[in-house]
């Protein structure tokens, strides 16, 4: 084992539904528009173009339940409803048709978003690393394997702050889908075991106050509740 000047840090990690075991985080990947209605509300053009991707560090994934200080810098945070694939394995330039064999689960996420900070980056032609990649800005439920419950093609998903209905779609509404989401992701880098993949979120994404409390849902992989002091 390597000898380190400074203790190595805690590998980061999402729960496993029914388990005590943990999923380790290697990396955290997200697709930028994958809902055509949510496209439209971002002022951008729904149409079929290819999908584009941004990162979030691996330790910014939290916990369901987690009760969370307000966000640093920001006064608009805002929720993203969508559905999490946990890669069981990786690999590069992976056809479309094999791609699903690389999923070991999903689970229920909300990309919390600085959405004055991306606002500004878009503005400026600047990235979206800080509207998008801070502390806890990545809520991740319990996975659930697929040799449980096989890959969800279809299934309602919602976003509720404090019990109010804010976004709605259903899972195959999306562009993309999972399948393709990573052979496209997979031609731009060497995909792997342990990365997470965000996958986009419906229309009706909105603010969470201080005080509030946002409530994931998505048929058949149960919910995802994020509080903020
Ligand atoms: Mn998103």
């Amino acid at each position: 084992m390597a000898d380190f000047v400074l203790s190595p840090p805690v590998i980061p990690s999402v729960a496993v539904a029914g388990s005590t075991q943990r999923f380790a985080v290697r990396r955290i990947f997200c697709v930028g528009r994958n809902y055509a209605e949510h496209a439209r509300e971002m002022g951008d053009d729904p149409n079929r173009e290819p999908p584009f991707f941004f990162f979030k560090p691996a330790d910014a994934v939290v916990d369901d339940g987690a009760v969370l200080p307000y966000p640093m810098a920001t006064q608009n945070l805002h929720h993203e409803a969508e559905l999490v694939v946990a890669l069981g394995a990786g690999g590069a330039d992976i056809a479309a048709d094999q791609a699903l064999k690389s999923v070991w689960g999903y689970g229920v996420g909300n990309d919390l978003t600085r959405r004055d900070l991306q606002a500004a980056g878009k503005e400026k032609r600047r990235p979206w690393d800080m509207g998008k990649g801070f502390d806890q800005s990545a809520a991740c439920g319990p996975l659930h394997p697929v040799t449980e419950i096989g890959h969800p093609a279809q299934g309602r998903i919602t976003a509720e702050v404090d019990g109010v209905l804010k976004q709605e779609g259903d899972l195959s509404e999306m562009i993309w889908p999972v399948a393709d989401i990573i052979a496209h992701l997979s031609g731009l880098i060497t995909l792997a075991a342990g990365d997470l993949i965000y996958t986009g979120t419906p229309a009706g994404v909105g603010p969470i106050a201080r005080g509030q409390s946002c409530r994931i849902r998505i048929e058949g992989l149960g919910t995802l509740t994020t509080s903020y002091i």
